[in-house]
């Protein structure tokens, strides 16, 4: 990173899914030159992914890896530099901001595009790791409809948990929803849904143990959590986790406005946060859709709030947003 110790970039994005290489391919068409610092896991929460069916523009679908591949290279194609790097400490007190990456080497970012994305919880389980894409997920939109007239599980009892066992009735024979407590977090519209479909079905006080199997889901090991009792269902061949997602927000805690679980706030319709210059785009700032359809089309928006940012006077910098919007 030596070549760019020092320098000025006028938009840096942070991260890597759909909203980073978005970000970067809408900027380096503007000629913006974007920085891409790719972060921990780059290509983001699809690289965790197999087939991805949902993706316009894929009518055979493609692999999760392969997309990202493709996203990184189209923005690469038009000027964007890539690098791995993550970026642990930002400047927010003045403009340019000053970014550290990987605790060496700093650089200046007229404007920050945040796409840093969210990640799923996972129970933590050795066996729930191991089995992660065959058979496990913590996705029923993406992964659902490779259990065709099976007897799935979903962990959980909230709103993500309700929707996503609904929605895998379509596919699946039997959903059983593994719930720690005997009641539900989700809202009651939801828990309705869920309660009048006849192919959920409910474990109460139970927690999942284990997944059984070597190289694809073969049953697995539940735990009463009052009478520690274990069972073992033994023709489930899909685990799906749904105990909620955490977007990868700490370095901009207490610095911009975000929701109780960390999603940072933007400003209207844009992707303005309360800073400046910097916009956030993708499962970030999106605690609903969180697809990485909408992911990319945000950051769209952030790489066409930044250049509009930058082309502005020093007045108009202010608030892009409500001028945007008006
Ligand atoms: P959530 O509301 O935080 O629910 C997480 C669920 O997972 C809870 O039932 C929790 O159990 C359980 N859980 C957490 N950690 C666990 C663990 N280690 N082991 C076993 N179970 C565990 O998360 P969410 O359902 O993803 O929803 C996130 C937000 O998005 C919510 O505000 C929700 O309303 C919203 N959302 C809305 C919609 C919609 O309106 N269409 C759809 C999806 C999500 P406890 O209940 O015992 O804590």
């Amino acid at each position: 990173m030596k070549d760019i110790e020092g320098k000025t970039f006028d938009v840096i994005v942070i991260g890597s899914g759909p909203a980073g290489f978005t970000a970067a391919l809408y900027a380096a068409r503007a000629d913006l030159n974007p920085l891409v610092f790719e972060g921990p896991e780059p290509g983001g929460q699809l690289m965790q992914t197999t087939d991805v069916d949902n993706y316009p523009g894929y009518p055979e679908g493609v692999m999760g890896p392969k997309m990202m591949e493709d996203f990184r290279e189209q923005a690469k194609r038009f000027g964007a530099d890539c690098r791995y790097g993550f970026v642990d400490n930002i400047e927010f007190g003045e403009r340019p901001y000053k970014l550290t990456v990987d605790e060496e080497t700093t650089v200046f970012a007229k404007s920050i595009i945040i796409s840093t994305g969210a990640s799923a919880k996972w129970l933590g389980l050795e066996s729930e790791q191991k089995l992660r894409g065959k058979g496990v997920s913590a996705c029923a939109t993406c992964d659902g409809a490779f259990f065709r007239n099976e007897h799935v599980i979903i962990v959980g009892g909230g709103d993500t948990a309700m929707e996503e066992a609904t929605f895998l009735t379509k596919f699946a024979s039997k959903v059983s929803v593994i719930h720690r407590r005997e009641e539900l977090r989700a809202s009651k519209a939801m828990q309705n849904r869920a309660f009048n479909n006849e192919k959920i079905e409910f474990i109460w006080n139970s927690e999942l143990t284990e997944v059984l199997g070597d190289k694809v889901v073969e049953g697995v090991k539940i735990q009463n959590t009052n009478t520690g009792e274990e069972s073992v269902l033994e023709d489930v061949t899909g685990v799906f986790i749904a105990i909620g997602h955490k977007p990868n927000t700490d370095l901009f805690k207490d610095v911009l406005t975000m929701d109780d679980v960390g999603y940072i706030q933007t400003k209207g319709q844009s992707t303005e946060t309360d800073l400046p210059g910097i916009f956030a785009s993708g499962d970030a700032m999106d605690p609903i859709y969180r697809q990485a359809v909408t992911a990319a089309g945000t950051g769209c928006r952030a790489a066409l709030d930044a250049e509009r940012f930058l082309s502005g006077s020093e007045e108009s910098k202010e608030s892009i947003a409500e001028s945007h919007w008006k």
